[in-house]
């Protein structure tokens, strides 16, 4: 069987931090500045950024929860965890992929780029004399034992409210794909993470931000075959919450 790749979809938009975001900490702020957990940067610019993988993730993850296709399993420490789908039927696999060590694997049409911070959120925070750590913001928290009463202050490194991040995500369209419905699926998701969060720390407030999506274009064929730039794609219409 041929597979015919038909168009690719370009999603852009930018994505703005309605309350602190912390994406992809790990706990080793202690030595380079002060947080128990710090942002992910990129080591050029030092910049943070939400790598494409965090939103993906979190895309799939509620798609999965909504439509009930959550299965138990065990990571590869055997603990409980929840699987990601792999019918490789749904609408959902089609879009964000099956992994090829399973037997319906498949390539993910849906690409997420990292999402880097807009030039101008990057040039406000660069001069921002109430950053705590360049570009973020560092939240302490005090964390209660519930049986000593003790109290533990940690601190969380945030890039701060009002920040805004380039959203930049391409949907291959092979033949025979509906495009209203993977697309459909796609919007399902970003719906999804604004009323959810990002990042860690959601259930305490973190993490909500608001997509913004430009009109959508694509390429296709023709486009590569004469060095021809995007076309703007038509009847496909961006949800409400989407703009
Ligand atoms: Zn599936």
């Amino acid at each position: 069987m041929t597979v015919r790749l038909v168009k690719k979809v370009f999603l852009e938009g930018n994505i703005e931090v309605k309350t602190g975001i912390s994406v992809g900490g790990g706990s080793v702020g202690l030595e380079i500045g002060g947080a128990d957990k710090v942002v992910v940067r990129n080591p050029l610019t030092n910049e943070p950024y939400v790598p494409g993988s965090s939103l993906k993730g979190k895309m799939r993850s509620l798609l999965e929860k909504l439509y009930g296709k959550v299965t138990p399993g065990k990571d590869d420490k055997g603990n409980p965890t929840a699987m990601p789908c792999k019918c490789g039927d749904c609408l959902i696999c089609e879009v964000f992929g099956v992994s090829a060590a399973e037997d319906k694997g498949m390539a993910s049409r849906l690409i997420v780029r990292d999402c880097k911070l807009t030039d101008d959120s990057s040039k406000k925070l660069e001069k921002s004399k109430s950053t705590d750590m360049p570009f973020t913001e560092v939240k302490t928290e005090v964390v209660i034992d519930r049986i000593t009463s003790a109290a533990t202050p940690r601190n969380f490194e945030r890039v701060p409210a009002g920040a805004e991040f380039v959203l930049n995500m391409v949907c291959n369209i092979y033949e025979g794909d509906k495009e209203d419905e993977l697309l459909g699926k796609v919007f399902e998701g970003l719906r999804l993470v604004q009323d959810d969060y990002l990042g860690g720390c959601g259930s305490r407030g973190y993490g909500q931000v608001k997509f913004t999506l430009k009109p959508l274009t694509c390429k296709n064929q023709e486009c590569y075959e004469n060095d021809k730039p995007a076309l703007p794609l038509e009847g496909i219409q961006i949800p409400k919450e989407l703009l």
